[in-house]
């Protein structure tokens, strides 16, 4: 053990926060602490089982006194392939299931699971069944897939699914079941709603009638597992639709009234996923808290809420105000799975805390397993067998350079760190955070610095770790220096050519055009207008960048070769925010077109389907393309340890290597700290799961 491991720093946690660690009673059930891991996707699910099991599991080591599933599908008639969620289709699926109740009750948590039947949100692509929905309408996916309207043979196969997957859940483990009817993704939410139930029966019509198959089933769970397992209730109390949707002083109060007694937990949210797992560029932690105060008024069951809450301070107040009984989270909990840990042995500065940047819900997206800005060892925990809090003590006494202190170099430090490797980090400015601490300083990206200021604090603690600013470093001061191992993180520029996926050679630029990078902006260039940005990156950087210069006054317009300003924000649930905010702001979006050439005053844009061009006035031209590495140390570096015996390993990290994601060069920098000192081989650098060939 080395001793930046969790428990041997650990002093007496503060007595303010023991109210954090009461125990709650949940129908038969009784959490050990008011930490709650609620439900969310993972992209692991049914796909990656041992995966799913080790990473839930890790939140239980980690302290969480709930720790819950994804949603799970309840039946082959709706279901989300190729988007990968949990499953209990049959029997057959209850071992992974349990496989995970397993790794969560080895360390004293509750395990709780979500069963769903989407209904109208699912166009059932693998199975091939007609969706079905309270009423016939397309399926929520834009697909040419209609659901048909349920009868009430429907209606009683699906309320028999959930008793089905209630007795499932309980047979494999499970504490709590959930009934959920939220982030209007499944067949009961679609229910309650006017906006997809327009039924003549007793289903439809009047509130009474519209949260009629929401009851049954609460009861019908009830009857079916309640002796044993606490039933929970996840409810959209606001969808912020205003008069089109439930809202917390309408309808969506009026279900908690109606329910208010039935389930043995509310666990209580705004609908939909983008409002609830809303940005930090878009909402502070906490926003939740106003739509969500009242159901403690009207019900004696315990309230749980969410808010990307990583202040115990914060959580403190929220019990002792009454107004929620268990902290929920699941990016906090994926951001740091030993929050409840470090609360309890005294370790708040240690906490890391969330961005609020959405990587992880990119990866559900993507299908592929949960990863995080913050915590690089999300997802990894059993394919890499990475834990968050420990990490194998260095193979020998050796001393790292580490060149940058962007967010590669300084995870690369800390992880190093902690292993016991004598470290020291050079970085060229008076700063420590590189890309980060720059992005940081733009609009709606300050809660980003939370990535240097962990790391920071970190390695401010380490003795064995030494940081030098405004040491910018040449190759032989790399040799002089005299580590045994050097690693470049000197991270990546913005190119002002207009290279990019666009355009393959750069864009025709005239002598004396003004034309600046996202990074002469970021140092404080002054571009005058009208500005036209070139967005061919897709990320967040192209719309930032015109909201930065629109609120300066200046005139902005964005072209861009993709259908939408900053596309690829589809995945972090921000492109509507982003869109609708520029334009309301007066940010010009010239979408499908590219930019051909830049003279002075003026650039020609290019329609992507009729090749139509026109000119449009342009006083500074700003390409947000591509990044490209700075990488001539490492080069330099190379040449001049190549054939000495005396040299330092060498390697390069971060966006040096490969410019990308600010979470993909935190990765960076722990994958070259945890893999320092290990043989190089052409394995496969982790374990799979392979699927098993049917005997039948
Ligand atoms: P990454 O995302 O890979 O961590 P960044 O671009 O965020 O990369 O950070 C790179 C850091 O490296 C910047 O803070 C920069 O000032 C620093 N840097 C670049 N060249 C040198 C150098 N020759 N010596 C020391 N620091 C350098
Ligand atoms: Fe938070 Fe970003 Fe990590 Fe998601 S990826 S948990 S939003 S830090």
């Amino acid at each position: 053990m080395n001793k930046h491991e969790p428990g041997l720093t650990a002093s007496k946690r503060d007595a303010r926060y023991d109210i954090l660690f009461e125990p709650v009673k949940i129908g038969p059930v009784e959490t050990k602490n008011r930490f709650y891991q609620v439900p969310h996707c993972n992209g692991m699910g049914h796909a990656y089982p041992s995966s799913m099991a080790a990473m839930r599991g890790m939140k239980a080591e980690g302290g969480w006194g709930v720790v819950c599933t994804e949603q799970v599908e309840i039946h082959h008639s709706s279901e989300l392939t190729p988007v990968i969620e949990g499953r209990l289709w049959d029997d057959r699926d209850i071992p992974v299931m349990a496989k995970m109740c397993d790794k969560i009750h080895e360390h004293g948590a509750l395990a709780g699971i979500e069963p769903c039947y989407d209904g109208l949100a699912t166009p059932n692509r693998y199975s091939r069944e007609i969706p079905m929905g309270p009423s016939a309408r397309p399926v929520t996916y834009l697909e040419p897939v209609q659901a048909r309207a349920m009868d009430k043979t429907d209606i009683r196969n699906v309320r028999k699914w959930y008793v089905d997957a209630a007795k499932r859940s309980q047979k494999a483990g499970f504490d709590i079941v959930y009934v959920y009817a939220g982030h209007d993704l499944n067949v009961l939410s679609h229910f309650l709603s006017r906006r997809w139930n327009d039924r003549g029966d007793e289903y439809g019509g009047s509130l009474e009638n519209r949260v009629r198959l929401l009851r049954e089933v609460l009861s019908d769970t009830k009857d079916a597992v309640g002796d044993t397992c606490g039933i929970a209730l996840r409810f959209g109390v606001d969808e912020l639709m205003g008069s089109e949707g439930l809202t917390s002083e309408g309808e969506g109060r009026d279900v908690v009234e109606m329910l208010a007694e039935y389930p043995d937990l509310w666990d209580v949210n705004v609908s939909d996923w983008d409002n609830d797992s809303v940005t930090s560029r878009f909402a502070q932690s906490g926003f939740q808290d106003s739509y969500v105060s009242f159901v403690k008024k009207v019900t004696s069951k315990p309230v749980l809420g969410v808010g990307r809450y990583t202040s115990p301070d914060a959580m403190v107040s929220l019990i002792k105000s009454g107004a929620l009984d268990l902290i929920g989270a699941a990016r906090p909990s994926i951001a740091d799975p030993f929050l409840p840990k470090k609360v309890e042995e005294g370790r708040i500065e240690d906490i890391r805390e969330c961005i609020g940047c959405n990587i992880c819900v990119s990866a559900d997206f993507h299908m592929v397993p949960l990863r995080c800005t913050q915590n690089p060892t999300m997802g990894e925990e059993w394919r890499k067998g990475w834990h968050p809090e420990k990490i194998p003590a260095a193979h020998a006494s050796e001393s790292v350079l580490i060149v940058g202190g962007g967010p590669s170099g300084l995870e690369a430090a800390r992880a190093l760190g902690q292993r016991g490797y004598d470290v020291t980090l050079a970085e060229a400015s008076n700063s420590l955070g590189g890309r980060v601490a720059r992005e940081g300083a733009l609009p709606g990206l300050g809660e980003w610095r939370r990535v240097v200021d962990y790391r920071q604090y970190q390695i401010s603690q380490m003795p064995n770790v030494k940081t030098y600013l405004e040491s910018p470093l040449k190759a032989a001061d790399l040799l002089e220096f005299g580590a045994d191992h050097v690693v470049i993180a000197t991270g990546a520029k913005w190119s002002a050519d207009g290279v990019g996926r666009e355009n393959h050679a750069p864009i025709e630029m005239a002598e004396g055009a003004r034309v600046l990078t996202p990074d002469d902006i970021m140092d404080g260039a002054k571009a005058e207008g009208p500005v036209v940005i070139f967005d061919d990156d897709h990320y967040y950087m192209g719309g930032v960048i015109a909201e930065l210069l629109r609120d300066r006054g200046l005139d902005v317009t964005i072209v861009t070769p993709a259908a939408d300003v900053s596309h690829w924000t589809h995945n972090t649930l921000e492109q509507w925010r982003i869109q609708s905010e520029l334009m309301k702001m007066g940010v010009k979006i010239i979408a499908q077109h590219n930019v051909v050439s830049c003279d002075q005053g003026s650039v020609e844009i290019e329609c992507s389907y009729t090749e139509e061009t026109r000119v449009l006035p342009c006083g500074t031209f700003i390409p947000v393309t591509m990044r490209r590495p700075v990488d001539t140390l490492f080069h330099e570096a190379e040449t001049l340890f190549s054939g000495r015996t005396d040299a330092p390993t060498l390697e390069r990290i971060g966006d040096c290597f490969g410019p990308g994601t600010i979470a993909a060069a935190v990765y960076s920098g722990h994958r070259f700290a945890r893999e320092l000192g290990e043989a190089k081989t052409d394995a496969v650098p982790f374990r799979r799961e392979l699927p098993a060939l049917a005997t039948d």
